[in-house]
């Protein structure tokens, strides 16, 4: 394959910065398999990446530096600036492949909350992977980017794809999926996320205790596929599932309120985003989504609302 995201000088700023954006992704559906004996487990999700864009801008410098603005950036618990932000992996893989020397100035825009089951790392380690290859010109394929995102994580790749996908082992190998009309939400952010290890040793724990499905078998992802293609809203809303729902719920009582209010304030569903805490609440339209953020936003339920749409385009060079 021979696709490349290096853009080449059109893609440089006067001052040799280079920019990514890279999307939020809600799972309109997640299906998570028992635990296997290596700890991991099978999943089969329907991804869907949404307008709620973090942005990377990379810039030449010597020896590695990260820096982090926005959502998660400050409090008790802030997104790491050192080798722990993927960010920080992603260049040294990228380098690593290409044989180059992993120097850059990574500043970190963040508008996708930390922890918050909207894979906002893996967005932003896909926008640095796609911005690094326009820096040092490493024309990257398609494939090697893909290859290098899955070693990174398992929403790594799809964050670099975007749109509409299926995904499964651990969420790394995909099969796009056709959606041809866009998709209107309402992301309900929390205050604190939950770790997503955290919310899969609570779906074990239900699961050993006979509280929960064991998730032995899968349920065919065709009607949720079906529904994203073509509608109609209430296909969708009835298809909407996620199996880190009940443990997030577990972890964290106040979702059970939270979801409740976003059907009574006019949503056609709602849905925990992958391990949560973010609620997503699919809207009608455009219109109606407007109005449940309003009505949402004061209501007090979240610490704040945003208005999104999907699917957009994975990670890409900004200009
Ligand atoms: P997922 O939905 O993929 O499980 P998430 O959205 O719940 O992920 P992230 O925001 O991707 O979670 O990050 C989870 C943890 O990873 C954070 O608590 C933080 O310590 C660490 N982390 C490393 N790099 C980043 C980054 N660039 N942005 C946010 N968190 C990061």
């Amino acid at each position: 394959m021979s696709w490349s995201t290096s853009g080449g000088p059109g893609h440089t700023r006067g001052d040799g910065a280079v920019s990514a954006h890279a999307p939020a992704k809600i799972n309109v559906s997640l299906a998570v398999g028992p635990l296997r004996e290596d700890g991991y487990h099978d999943l089969q999700t329907v991804y869907l990446a949404v307008s709620l864009l973090d942005t990377v801008t990379v810039r030449r410098a010597e020896g590695l530096s990260v820096t982090v603005t926005g959502e998660g950036a400050e409090g008790p618990d802030p997104v790491p600036t050192d080798r722990r932000n993927l960010v920080w992996r992603a260049a040294e893989l990228l380098a690593e492949h290409a044989g180059v020397a992993p120097d850059a100035a990574i500043a970190v825009e963040k508008a996708i909350p930390a922890a918050a089951g909207l894979a906002g790392g893996s967005a932003d380690a896909a926008a640095a992977l796609v911005a690094l290859d326009a820096l040092w010109g490493t024309h990257a394929t398609r494939g090697d980017l893909t290859a290098l995102a899955a070693r990174l994580g398992s929403d790594v790749p799809f964050s670099l794809a975007g749109g509409v996908a299926l995904g499964s082992g651990r969420g790394e190998r995909l099969t796009p999926v056709l959606a041809r009309r866009p998709w209107h939400w309402v992301l309900g952010l929390a205050d604190g996320g939950l770790s997503t290890p955290a919310v899969y040793a609570e779906l074990d724990r239900l699961r050993a205790e006979g509280r929960l499905p064991d998730g032995a078998a899968f349920p065919s992802p065709e009607p949720v596929v079906a529904a994203l293609r073509s509608g109609p809203v209430e296909a969708l809303a009835a298809a909407l599932a996620n199996d880190l729902q009940a443990p997030a719920v577990s972890l964290r009582p106040a979702l059970r309120r939270a979801l409740r209010g976003a059907i009574d304030a006019g949503a056609a569903a709602a849905v925990v985003s992958g391990s949560g805490p973010t609620v997503a609440a699919l809207a009608a339209d455009e219109d109606a989504a407007v109005r449940l953020a309003a009505v949402l936003a004061g209501e007090g339920l979240f610490r704040t609302v945003r208005v999104v749409h999907g699917p957009v385009p994975g990670a890409r060079l900004v200009g």
